[in-house]
């Protein structure tokens, strides 16, 4: 590939692809050989494989009572395998291993308030699932700074404002863009290669939020929007977007070049290799981005432009959607009665939830959409509510 020189590029790595020491290795090479090549690079790191679901098992299990006894123990372990193996120097190893052990105690600690008041709120939610990524950036950053390149790992925290909707919080671009100069723009000036934590973030207030599962994606965007990055890389464990899911169509292929809306909606419908929202900040600021096999470095993966591969013709790619619902208004009462589907629909919106797919058939005769199963019972509640008279006809 032909790059410009030199570019500022933000490189994100997937959990699979920071899940051993092995691999932790193998991505510091990956920033550095583009050091090499006068490149500058910040990175975003997502928790080791499997981390964050183990944090999360541990805060529902301590809000019913039960406190996980080896859980701490055992990050700690698999934490340090990493830090003895990619770290070279005692003294950097004993202060990256004191800060992992500094969060692991705050984790241990928010689970036992869990396990006392019994009552597990999307805040406290937050505050524990987003520690696997403070667990990972210093051990990343190590790993860099060991291959004779400056790093230091960054809290996103400090750097990446949100709003306060715990659980999948969005950015607030002006004060994220200010804070990120502030900090993380003199460090690339100076030639380092910062780490910061994927997945988090922190309301004005402090108050520390997650993207939502598999927000490190998105953290990558924010980031290279807010340092206007000339590229984004998302490195992870296939050759880029595929033209299906590769675990369960073994012959897909990669999609070579896609345009920023066709990787939007192949995200939105249930392609996993990117968090449905990465496109947005890339894409207001028309930044490319790439979706890499960290395992396979030298292929070319997938880019993402403005154009896509108009060259293509047909369907390019197929995705799927488990845990969903159809749900069916029907009957002759539907025929003539004036805005039956502004109705329902004003009910699925007060219910909060998020409609995937809309069909009406012209007879008039019935609707369907498609929502989340886990939303449908109580929008099925509301509209048998709402809806009461027309049912009776
Ligand atoms: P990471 O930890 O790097 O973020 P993810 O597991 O979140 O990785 O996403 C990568 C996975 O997405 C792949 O291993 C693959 O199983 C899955 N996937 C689903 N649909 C697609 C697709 N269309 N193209 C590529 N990968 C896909
Ligand atoms: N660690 C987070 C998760 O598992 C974010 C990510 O990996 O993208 O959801
Ligand atoms: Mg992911």
């Amino acid at each position: 590939m032909i790059l410009r020189h030199p570019m500022l590029i933000v490189m994100k790595f997937g959990g699979t692809t920071v899940g051993s020491a092995e691999r932790i290795a193998q991505a510091a090479a990956l920033v550095t050989a583009a050091r090499d090549k006068g490149h500058h690079v910040a990175a975003v790191t997502s928790a080791m494989s499997g981390v964050t679901n183990s944090l999360i098992d541990a805060a529902q299990a301590a809000s019913k009572g039960n406190l996980d006894a080896t859980l701490r123990q055992r990050l700690f372990e698999r934490h340090k395998t990493v830090a003895d193996a990619v770290i070279q120097d005692s003294a950097v190893r004993a202060a990256t291993l004191e800060q992992i052990d500094r969060r692991l105690d705050r984790f241990e600690k928010l689970c036992f308030g869990l396990s006392m008041v019994h009552e597990l709120t999307p805040r406290l939610l937050d505050a524990i699932s987003g520690t696997g990524e403070m667990l990972a950036a210093p051990l990343v950053a190590g790993a860099i700074a060991a291959r004779g390149r400056a790093s230091s790992a960054i809290d996103a925290t400090e750097v990446v404002v949100t709003t306060d909707q715990f659980g999948g919080a969005e950015p607030l671009m002006d004060e994220t863009r200010t804070k990120m100069h502030a900090r993380v723009g003199p460090l690339i000036q100076r030639g380092e290669s910062p780490v910061v934590t994927g997945f988090i973030g922190a309301t004005v207030d402090g108050v520390l939020t997650t993207l939502g599962r598999g927000g490190s994606d998105y953290s990558a965007s924010i980031v290279g929007a807010a340092l206007d990055a000339n590229e984004i890389w998302i490195w992870t464990d296939v050759d880029g977007v595929m033209s299906a899911n590769p675990s369960e169509v073994p012959d897909a292929r990669t999609l070579a070049e896609i345009s920023y809306s066709e990787a939007s909606e192949l995200a939105y419908y249930g392609a996993k290799v990117l968090h449905y929202k990465t496109i947005l900040p890339a894409f207001r600021q028309r930044i490319p981005v790439r979706i890499l096999n960290s395992f396979n470095p030298t292929h070319a993966g997938t880019r993402v432009s403005v154009e896509g591969d108009p060259s293509v013709p047909g369907v390019k790619a197929v995705t799927s959607i488990r845990g969903v619902s159809l749900i069916a208004i029907s009957g002759t009462g539907m025929q003539g009665i004036p805005g039956i589907v502004a109705k329902a629909f004003d009910v699925v919106a007060e219910q909060q939830s998020n409609v995937l797919m809309i069909s009406q058939a012209s007879s008039e005769n019935n609707m369907c959409f498609v929502i989340s199963a886990s939303e449908a019972p109580r929008v099925i509640k509301a509209l048998r509510g709402t809806l009461e008279l027309e049912l009776a006809r």
